[in-house]
């Protein structure tokens, strides 16, 4: 303990408010009660470390320590990328099988022709990723209603026998 210089008053009361402001700027950073994907380990970890060697656990312990509360966030925000990863997958996965179906049918609203793109509404058209919504609707009804004769149902509700819609 030959080369510890013993900082004098004003220096211990820098020093003080200088680990306080730290302090407050890891805890932001780390930012427990924010999502985690805007947390930080490695704020977490240092936040954890000072707490430890101010209160007086040695070295290795308060490290140790530190390193858990580091690994913690990492693998918690490291498992919560891998599921959003993962339905993102599933989704466009999802969108891509609909699509599909849906672009095998010309597109009643902008009129592409089957197996193209439906075209944006906007001033410079475009491409759309997806299709238009009747362009959905109409695969789907073709496709859920292979060769199904209409008004079919036997369900009566009123007295009235409503003819075929002929028109
Ligand atoms: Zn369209």
């Amino acid at each position: 303990m030959t080369d510890t210089p013993v900082p004098d008053a004003v220096n211990t009361l820098q020093f003080a408010r200088d680990l306080a402001r730290l302090e407050a700027r890891l805890a932001d950073a780390a930012g427990e009660w924010l999502p985690l994907e805007q947390q930080s380990p490695a704020a977490a970890g240092f936040l954890v470390l000072l707490h430890e060697l101010t209160e007086g656990t040695d070295p290795v312990p308060a490290i140790a320590t530190a390193m858990r509360a580091h690994d913690r966030v990492y693998e918690n925000k490291r498992e919560h990328h891998e599921a959003s990863e993962e339905q993102r997958r599933i989704i466009e996965e999802e969108v891509a099988a609909e699509e599909e179906v849906t672009k095998k049918v010309e597109c009643p609203f902008c009129g592409v022709s089957a197996g193209m793109n439906c075209r944006g509404t906007g001033a410079g058209g475009g491409l759309r990723k997806r299709s238009h919504r009747d362009r959905f609707r109409l695969a789907r009804s073709l496709n859920d209603a292979p060769s199904e004769p209409g008004g079919g149902t036997a369900s009566p509700r009123g007295s009235t026998t409503a003819g075929p819609a002929s028109r």
